[in-house]
């Protein structure tokens, strides 16, 4: 493609996006207003109207169902013959919205000094969108080049990203994959990781008037939680240059059955944050070794490792790779700021890293707003966002 015909594809798409506003809006509204919390998940209404909406436009479509009922929604938007396949993937699904603190009704967005207010209108349905609009956009110009969009809209990410890693599973594979998640219209190319254990610690249980005949397991896991506190202290000496440091936060604290009673039992968890690079073993260890040097001191006694809930990877992309390369080159005659990133929070991006897959993290709006009352999202993004995956497929395709 030469140089003036590229140059009036991109003038084609963003045209498209701008003329389409209202329609893209509404797409976007009637978004919030399925409810896609999670737990249950319930995205089969939601998976069904994304696929109608890129069927519509004649683009092949399939409900790969994960879990009974429980599909993540996929789309495949060809051009020409072969090429690169590139992944758009977002979550459909969103926490709960929470009893209190809402302003207004959480399934019923509101657009006020730009920002639109909804559960999921950051996390991650803004980007979800603006990933479809990009799709349909795209289907709409017929580029003459080659190569072919997977949109997937993925369920279960907010419980333990059981929708990519089973896309992940099924043998699907891209040559490069963009995650919607909100990084302020950032480029990010490494997120953390999650390592989540519960630890129960066992005493001997004795009336309270007789203390020194039980064993008191509060105070076993009262010396291992100021042992943890240590440890946090310890671990920002661990910097990563792209995420910051790893952190520890001691998250659950049960025990004690009766006032009267010497407490037998106690379960401390707590949630680990792992810096691109580190494995969850190494944690594991951590923890670990804390629990052998308690033990040997008589700080503790019998202890064991419960279940661990929603343990992530950590997710990094070289910043050489091709995918990082194109979206620099497209942030830049945007006018945004191409600078890499690092994110805290935990993403799906580690799956496809993990298969091999280079993925990067681009989307509209805050993460700071996720998971939060009052969630809201500058509307203006999830056009621009639109324009910028259009155009990086455009780019990615034609290298
Ligand atoms: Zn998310």
């Amino acid at each position: 493609m030469d140089k003036d015909t590229y140059n009036a594809l991109l003038e084609r798409i963003d045209q498209a996006i701008e003329n389409g506003r209202k329609e893209f809006l509404d797409i976007f509204l009637d978004s919030i207003r399925y409810k896609t919390v999670n737990p249950p998940g319930d995205e089969l209404e939601f998976a069904k109207f994304l696929t109608e909406k890129l069927a519509q436009e004649g683009v092949e479509v399939e409900l790969q169902e994960v879990r009974p009922g429980r599909p993540n929604a996929l789309g495949y938007v060809r051009f020409g013959q072969g090429g690169k396949k590139l992944l758009f993937n977002s979550h459909m699904d969103t926490v709960p919205a929470g009893a209190a603190n809402w302003e207004t009704d959480p399934f019923e967005p509101v657009i006020k000094d730009g920002l639109v207010y909804g559960r999921g209108v950051a996390d991650d349905k803004g980007g979800l969108i603006s990933m479809l609009i990009a799709c349909i956009v795209l289907q709409r110009l017929k580029p003459e080049i080659n190569g072919e969009i997977i949109f997937c809209g993925a369920m279960g990410e907010e419980t333990g990203g059981i929708g990519t890693e089973y896309w992940v599973n099924s043998g699907r594979r891209v040559d490069a994959a963009v995650i919607g998640e909100p990084s302020k219209m950032e480029l990010v190319i490494a997120h953390r990781g999650a390592y989540r254990p519960s630890i129960y610690f066992y005493g001997k249980t004795a009336h309270s008037s007789e203390p020194s005949q039980g064993e008191n397991a509060i105070y076993y896991a009262s010396n291992f939680v100021q042992g943890i506190q240590e440890l946090e202290e310890r671990l920002k000496n661990k910097e990563h240059y792209l995420t910051g440091y790893p952190t520890i936060a001691l998250t659950i604290f049960n025990g004690g059955v009766k006032v009267n009673v010497i407490p037998d039992k106690v379960e401390v968890a707590m949630d680990r944050r792992i810096s691109p690079g580190e494995k969850v073993e190494e944690a594991k260890k951590e923890i670990e070794d804390l629990l052998k040097e308690l033990a040997e001191q008589g700080k503790i006694g019998r202890y064991e490792f419960g279940p661990c809930i929603d343990n992530k990877g950590a997710g990094i992309v070289a910043e050489d790779e091709a995918i990082v390369k194109h979206m620099q080159k497209v942030l830049k005659r945007r006018g945004y700021d191409d600078k890499l990133v690092g994110m805290r929070a935990t993403t799906d991006m580690y799956l496809l890293t993990d298969a091999g897959i280079p993925t990067i993290i681009f989307g509209p709006g805050d993460m700071a707003q996720a998971h939060r009352p009052n969630e809201h999202f500058p509307l203006e993004e999830l056009y621009e966002a639109a324009k910028i995956y259009a155009e990086l497929a455009v780019n990615f395709f034609l290298d």
